[in-house]
C-alpha cells in the first residue's frame, strides 16, 4: 500500500471544493450531493411530463 491516501476526484459541481461521493451513471461525473448534481445538470428542472 502507498503511504499516502490516493488523488481522489474532486466533486464535478460548480466551485465545490469537497471530494465527491458517488458517480452519476448517466454522466459519469463525480458528484457530492443532490445540490451538486442538480448544478451539473443545468437546471434541467423542466420535465413536464
Ligand atoms: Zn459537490
Amino acid at each position: 500500500f502507498s503511504s499516502y491516501p490516493p488523488p481522489r476526484e474532486k466533486c464535478a459541481g460548480p466551485s465545490c471544493p469537497n471530494p465527491y461521493k458517488y458517480r452519476d451513471s448517466k454522466t459519469k461525473l463525480p458528484l457530492c450531493s443532490l445540490e451538486c448534481y442538480k448544478a451539473v445538470q443545468g437546471g434541467a428542472g423542466t420535465m413536464a411530463c
